[in-house]
């Protein structure tokens, strides 16, 4: 009988968002601003998240939306979402102001492999708005940078004004990660080097690419070609971590909408071994 009650209530709970504030808003490039929320309760829990996991926000009475955690505050009551405006709910995200309360169920997926990057070379790869999945990641190095050895960050957009966290570049520096910068297109000339983020990696020459752990976030064809060129580099597939999106609707690994083979991607993703998907990117448009 407790038990019953007890999973009925859990059932019932992973269905409710819970509700929460926008502290604070911060535009990042064109049509890209981060959202940092904080609980309306007093449960500090409800701020824990892994790097690499999402939260789905939901606007009442206009729909819900799968989004990655992209950094914390210090004290840890702050959760961020750096999120890009294209259609009905994030749109609607766009209209909120500092005290907008809105829903959140979550954290859910499946994290960053931060324990096994542990005493060892990394290497992460991001493409656009996949970098913001990532921060999380890179302020966990930062913060415990002796655990890492080598740290390359290698960073793509498609122009100079598009790349995100810009001003956070000099700061990871600092702090002893190789970060290096890429852009499709420099049309004011200032400096850049040209070329997409793959061009990064192949002009790279890894430590001891057997002991290494990938990281790659960014457009699909983009985290393909990534993956490749770390192949040709002598990593291993399985020591590649890829984030997939997919239309996801329930996020707990029910309703199907993000299927993609055997892999409900909310639930056994988003972050998955490139071994176990690479297959999928062989078939055009799935
Ligand atoms: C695990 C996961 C993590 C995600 N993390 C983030 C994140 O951190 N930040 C973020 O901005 N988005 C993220 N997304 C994508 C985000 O969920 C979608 O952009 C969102 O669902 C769009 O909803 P909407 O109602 O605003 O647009 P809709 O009204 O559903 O779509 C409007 C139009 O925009 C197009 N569209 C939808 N998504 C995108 C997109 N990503 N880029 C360009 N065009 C698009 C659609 O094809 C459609 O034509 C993530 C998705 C997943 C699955």
């Amino acid at each position: 009988m407790w038990e019953n009650s007890q999973s009925k209530e859990r059932s019932r709970s992973i269905w409710l968002p819970r509700v929460v504030v926008v502290d604070s808003i911060e535009p990042e490039v064109d049509g890209v601003a981060t959202y940092s929320l904080r609980a309306k309760s007093e449960d500090k829990d409800s701020t824990q998240f892994a790097p690499g996991q999402f939260n789905m926000l939901y606007i009442p009475g206009c729909g819900e939306v799968a989004i990655s955690i992209s950094g914390s505050s210090h004290d840890g009551t702050l959760m961020r979402h750096t999120i890009r405006h294209v259609g009905r709910v994030t749109n609607a995200i766009a209209n909120l102001q500092p005290g907008s309360e809105l829903g959140l169920r979550g954290p859910y997926g499946t994290a960053w492999p931060l324990a096994e990057c542990m005493e060892k070379d990394v290497v992460l790869v991001a493409g656009g708005l996949g970098l913001a999945p990532l921060r999380p990641v890179i302020e966990a190095i930062v913060s415990e940078r002796h655990r890492f050895h080598k740290v390359n960050l290698f960073i793509g957009a498609r122009s100079p004004e598009l790349l995100l966290f810009a001003k956070e570049y000099e700061a990871w520096t600092q702090a002893d990660i190789n970060v290096q910068v890429t852009v499709d297109r420099d049309p004011q000339e200032l400096g850049y080097h040209t070329g997409v983020v793959p061009l990064l990696i192949d002009r790279w020459q890894p430590r001891d690419p057997q002991k290494l752990v990938a990281i790659v976030c960014g457009p699909e064809v983009m985290m393909d070609y990534s993956a490749r060129s770390l192949q040709n580099k002598g990593l291993k597939g399985e020591s590649i971590y890829l984030s997939l999106e997919r239309n996801m609707q329930c996020a707990v690994g029910v309703c199907g909408h993000c299927q993609l083979g055997p892999d409900f991607i909310c639930k056994n993703g988003p972050v998955l071994k490139y071994d176990r998907v690479k297959h999928y990117f062989a078939v055009r448009d799935l």
